[in-house]
């Protein structure tokens, strides 16, 4: 039986005073068990890796002096070894690595002969660790409906197969980087999506997301999403609106909402500052939020909108009043300013929502029912390096000042 890991052998325990000398850097490693070809009731475990491509065998009968499992959902464990007096330290797919433990410890910790001999011949020759990093299924017929996916798949793309639903499959891949679904047909995506560790490339173009409820967003507002997607394209997919969870995607680069049916975006999007290839092209907005000013572009693409600044010259004050705002809104405030965390295990749905929907003001104040508002209009290229656009660089924004004070220093 053989493993494919990350092992680190620690040798320190050999020399006490040397602890950091007696530590090997991890490597990607495979590790075996059999018995020798020419002793046949020896047991041993086989370290081999391309550094080391002839490999360590370590006794096993009676030699092993402890099995460390306590991080063994996380896939981690250590075998420590009587003589050498070697820690390896091990890193692999939780589940394949349980199994394999599962073996040792039943053809072993029994001792009785009969397991022995079902223990295979080790075969020495050098495997090269090759690890499927990647997985295209283009036909249904490559589609591994039974074996799964890979659990090392890092790059995954099952493209233009008519996929009506989202495969919870996929949920299992811990490594996987990227994911592209585009020309499918899918409507709504499980909210465990959001927790994927390692995501930061998603693909979504060319399906029907537009056609799922709001509650069914919730996965853009996953933490691991949050923290590390880099790259969202939702193009066509015949979206009216966009959850205002998209402006918490602080590592968030590249954003393509292009061919999509938008009159308007979520008020945070200018808080998305990691922002650098923004794309907007052929949809229905007459005007952008005007936190758009807060972004520093390299493109920003708007070319086949509705914008339509004729009647929009100057700015234009709406005549709703400030009034004193009520505790509710007092308290989101507070709790917007001070990035307190919250969620649905905290606090009532409906005040989460309401939090969600905040509006911002150009200086970063959260705004509920109680605003100033104002369209101005505003030059693309101030924001972008390069603009691709239909017409006049000058685009409407919608502002909403949280005080007069605000609204003074911007006009
Ligand atoms: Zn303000």
């Amino acid at each position: 039986m053989r493993l494919i890991c990350t092992v680190k052998v620690d040798a320190s325990r050999m020399c006490p005073g040397a602890i950091r000398t007696g530590i090997q850097r991890p490597r990607a490693s495979t590790l075996s068990f059999g018995r020798r070809p020419n002793h046949k009731d020896e047991i041993c475990l086989l370290l081999q890796s391309a550094q080391d491509t002839k490999g360590m065998r370590y006794n096993v009968v009676g030699n092993i002096v402890h099995i460390f499992t306590k991080f063994i959902n996380e896939g981690k464990c250590t075998i420590r070894l009587k003589e050498p007096a070697h820690d390896l330290i091990i890193q692999a797919d939780a589940l394949l690595l349980k199994s394999f433990l599962r073996v040792i410890k039943l053809a072993f910790v029994k001792n009785s002969f009969e397991p022995v001999l079902k223990v295979p011949v080790l075969n020495e020759k050098y495997f090269r660790p090759k690890i499927q990093t990647k997985c295209f299924v283009t036909t249904n017929a490559e589609y591994p409906t039974l074996q799964g996916f890979p659990r090392t798949t890092q790059h995954l793309s099952i493209v233009d197969l008519q996929k009506k639903s989202f495969d919870r499959q996929i949920l299992r891949l811990n490594q996987l980087r990227s994911l592209d679904l585009s020309k499918n047909c899918i409507r709504s995506l499980p909210v465990e999506l959001g927790s994927l560790p390692n995501l930061a490339e998603l693909c979504l173009a060319e399906n029907q997301l537009g056609k799922s409820p709001p509650k069914s967003w919730a996965w853009l507002n996953g933490h691991a999403m949050k923290k590390n997607l880099i790259t969202l394209d939702l193009g066509r997919n015949e979206l009216r609106w966009i959850p205002p969870y998209i402006g918490k995607l602080i590592a968030l680069r590249t954003l393509s909402l292009n061919h999509n049916l938008l009159s308007s975006l979520p008020f945070n999007i200018g808080f998305l500052s990691s922002l650098r290839f923004f794309s907007l092209q052929e949809n229905l907005l007459d005007m952008l939020p005007g936190s758009v000013q807060r972004l520093h572009l390299e493109t920003i693409d708007v070319s086949g909108n509705t914008f339509n600044p004729q009647g929009f010259e100057g700015c234009k004050i709406d005549p709703y009043k400030l009034d004193v705002p009520d505790l509710v809104e007092i308290a989101a405030k507070a709790v917007l300013r001070s990035r307190l965390r919250y969620g649905p295990e905290t606090i009532p749905r409906g005040l989460v929502k309401y939090l969600d929907e905040a509006l911002y003001c150009e200086c970063g104040e959260a705004c509920f029912n109680y605003h100033l508002r104002s369209i101005i209009m505003f030059d693309l290229r101030a924001i972008a390096e390069k603009c691709v656009l239909s017409m006049d660089p000058r685009i409407p924004l919608r502002c909403i000042f949280c005080s007069e004070r605000c609204r003074y220093r911007r006009h």
